[in-house]
């Protein structure tokens, strides 16, 4: 029996898989909790540290310039940001000297737009390699508003699209299912029953994507890097499903952040270098594939137009502001697999198409602090993630400038908690009644909890102690500990 499209509703969906369906917005400490108690999604959490988190160390490790490189990067990232306007005009010249077509995005709805209009133009079938901006402008559904079959083509994404998923991991976005869930949601969709066997199952999607790229008029990418010298846009990819979704359909769309572009090819080395090892551990990916315009006269395949969709969706507004820094993001990945954060809910929790780290700075910055109150709070601010990041991104130091920006920001942060603050600050600067504060609590606190912790706080404080113990006050304070010394 042949399966159904993946744009038909996932029937027979279970109480366990609804949690993640897509949706705009959830509550991160729900979502956390039911994350926290979700066997199936541990376990497979609790793999991540030995598989993608070890092997993005051992990468940094065999390879004695990583340290150089990965400054490289870093300082790559900021040149070209700081002169974004002309190396987007350089690409924007590059890629019309070759016979390709650039379009820019405001916003997500103007880019969903765009490239439905340009599939419809063509007609009512598209392709779709892996890409984490077309989740950001939400183009799946608008294209199936339209009437636009869209079949997702990395295995992934295949599997979550015929679930009706979100993506949980910026490079693994089935993580959190196991392969007898895999099993299950592929059996359903194709209507017979199939083994939890990884080769079978790969072998069935291998069949089942082979006449969707046949078929398809439309092949739709994201974009890792475009290079303004050359107007080459770049893949990196493990599965070969990118080069199907250019080569075969007669037009190729491609969509960008406007952050990817880098200015020369040199350039460009240095960060496939870092990207795979960071994302991976591999020292190049399986397929880097590099489309440099439409097909030419000469060429046997590739399509016949080329669309690049340059989107900025809150881009520029972040380049001008304190964290700009987030824009040197690659999508690696990196981050979220060294996050004890990450590695406790997994993706679904931070609400946001981006999870992990990066995406507690990223999803509040696009959607906005009050959306997403919680998020800058999702860290211990270890600095693990900055550790393993291929561009030595500082998130945590933007987590705490977000944190200060909430409280700048009206309505922004609990009432009960900007009060707390207040009190805080107004005591601080009472240093005699301080001193006395610091007192009382050595003196009853201090001495009820001699072992130095507090299993259990009162009242509104409670949250604190669910997970962990509250630190005691000091039996003696530093203060009178060091003026004893000093008099002895
Ligand atoms: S912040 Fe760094 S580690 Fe995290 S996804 Fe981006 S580039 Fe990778």
């Amino acid at each position: 029996m042949m399966p159904s499209s993946p744009n038909s509703p996932p029937g027979g969906q279970t109480a366990e898989t609804l949690r993640y369906v897509c949706q705009p917005h959830h509550d991160f400490i729900p979502a956390s909790q039911l994350a926290l108690q979700d066997a199936p999604l541990q376990s497979a959490l609790a793999r991540l540290a030995d598989t993608l988190g070890r092997r993005n160390k051992e990468a940094w490790a065999a390879l004695p310039e990583s340290d150089a490189l990965r400054e490289r990067a870093r300082a790559i990232k900021d040149h070209t940001l700081a002169e974004l306007d002309r190396y987007l005009e350089q690409l924007d010249a590059s890629v019309q000297r070759l016979g390709g077509h650039v379009h820019y995005a405001a916003d997500a709805a103007e880019a969903a737009r765009m490239i439905t209009e340009l599939v419809l133009r063509h007609g009512r079938k598209a392709v779709k390699s892996k890409s984490m901006t077309s989740e950001e402008i939400h183009l799946n559904q608008a294209l199936k508003a339209a009437g636009i079959e869209v079949v997702e083509t990395d295995f992934g994404e295949y599997i979550i699209q015929v679930a009706g998923h979100r993506p949980s991991h910026l490079v693994a976005p089935a993580l959190h299912l196991r392969i007898e869930e895999v099993a299950q949601i592929l059996s359903r969709h194709a209507g017979e029953p199939l083994p939890a066997d990884a080769p079978v199952l790969t072998q069935f999607a291998r069949r089942t994507l082979r006449q969707h790229f046949a078929t398809a008029d439309v092949g739709i990418t994201g974009v890792n890097f475009a290079v303004a010298e050359t107007g080459t846009v770049v893949l990196v990819t493990n599965e070969g499903n990118g080069r199907l979704t250019t080569a075969l359909p007669r037009v190729h769309v491609a969509v960008m952040g406007m952050e990817k572009v880098v200015p020369t090819l040199v350039d460009l080395a240095v960060f496939l270098k870092v990207l795979s090892r960071a994302a991976t551990g591999q020292k190049l990916s399986v397929y880097t594939s590099w489309i440099t315009g439409p097909r030419r006269p000469e060429e046997l395949d590739g399509p016949e137009e080329f669309h690049l969709v340059v989107l900025d969706n809150g881009r520029s507004r972040i380049l001008a502001g304190p964290l700009r820094e987030s824009l040197f993001c690659i999508r690696c990945g990196a981050c979220l697999n060294a996050c004890p954060v990450y590695r406790t809910i997994g993706g679904h929790a931070y609400g946001g198409v981006y999870a992990g780290p990066i995406g507690a700075v990223l999803t509040p910055l696009y959607d906005g602090l009050a959306i997403h109150p919680h998020l800058p709070h999702a860290s211990s601010l270890c600095g693990a993630c900055q550790a393993a990041c291929p561009v030595k991104i500082a998130i945590p130091q933007m987590l705490i400038q977000l944190r200060s920006m909430q409280h700048a920001e009206p309505g922004c942060g609990g009432r009960r908690e900007r009060l707390a603050y207040q009190a805080w600050a107004w005591l601080l600067r009472r240093p005699r009644l301080y001193r006395l504060a610091t007192w009382l609590a050595s003196r009853t606190l201090g001495r009820w909890f001699a072992r130095g912790w507090i299993r259990r706080l009162p009242g509104a404080l409670h949250g604190w102690t669910q997970s962990r113990d509250f630190p005691a006050p000091a039996r003696q304070r530093f203060s009178d500990w060091w003026r004893q010394r000093r008099r002895a």
